[in-house]
């Protein structure tokens, strides 16, 4: 509890690895013998401004996550619901089962590294207006295309950022866009903040992640996330 104000975490893993190769839930790969989701699952468990957490799977791993629980003893996993077709249905669920808060953090369980240094920078950025979401600095110039391949402008990289989780908002407003943007359409919507600034006037405040924070999405990044591993260890 900070300051009385209540916060979930809505964590996904209900996506499945299609650019994976495989079948198999990326979440639930493993990285030095324990799976993807534990990190997350032991980082919002062990942070002090998390209340809760409400985890969102597929139907099928529902079992398999009760059983991650429990090995590990995570205490403050209050729903696991089964998640949607796309990943703004998966949030919307894990939205309807939050009960009584008023921040919500939404993160990729496919996101092993976020830190509780990164869980209090969203803390304070979401304060300013209610929504906020992580990134870092593009390290790289990037150029927007036309529908051919040719390049249509160059953005300036002082402003360019790869957005990442978790993704902070106030509960009411997060809800009440996902509400209204059932109703206007979802072409096209890639991520939480996307919602807020289609269909509300609120600003959305960058707050930094990290170069670790990766997202686990083909066979290569499980190599990557042992070797950030490996280099924890040894610091
Ligand atoms: O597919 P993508 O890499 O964008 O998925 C990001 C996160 O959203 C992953 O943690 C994945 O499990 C989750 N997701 C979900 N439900 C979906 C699609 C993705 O929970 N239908």
């Amino acid at each position: 509890m900070n300051n009385n104000l209540k916060c979930t975490a809505v964590l996904l893993a209900a996506g499945k690895g299609s650019r994976m190769n495989s079948d198999v839930y990326k979440q639930f790969l493993l990285i030095n013998q324990k799976p993807v989701l534990y990190y997350s699952l032991q980082c919002f468990e062990t942070s002090s401004l998390i209340d809760d957490i409400v985890l969102v799977t597929g139907k099928d791993m529902i079992e398999q996550c009760q059983r991650i629980i429990e090995e590990y003893q995570f205490t403050k996993v209050s729903a696991i619901v089964p998640g949607g077709k796309e990943r703004y249905d998966s949030v919307y669920k894990g939205l309807l089962s939050c009960k009584d808060t008023d921040y919500v953090f939404i993160h990729d369980g496919a996101r092993p590294f976020v830190t509780h240094d990164i869980l209090k920078r969203c803390f304070e950025a979401v304060k300013l207006t209610g929504a906020c979401v992580t990134g870092i600095p593009s390290k790289d110039t990037v150029k927007l295309s036309d529908e051919e391949g040719f390049v249509k402008d160059t953005p300036d990289r002082r402003n360019v950022w790869i957005i990442q989780t978790p993704q902070v908002f106030s509960y009411p407003l997060i809800t009440n866009a996902h509400k209204k943007i059932r109703e206007e359409g979802t072409e096209g919507i890639t991520d939480d903040a996307m919602i807020i600034e289609r269909v509300t006037d609120v600003p959305v405040k960058l707050a930094e992640g990290s170069y670790e924070n990766i997202k686990i999405t083909t066979p290569e990044d499980i190599a990557v996330a042992e070797a950030f591993l490996k280099r924890l260890d040894q610091n």
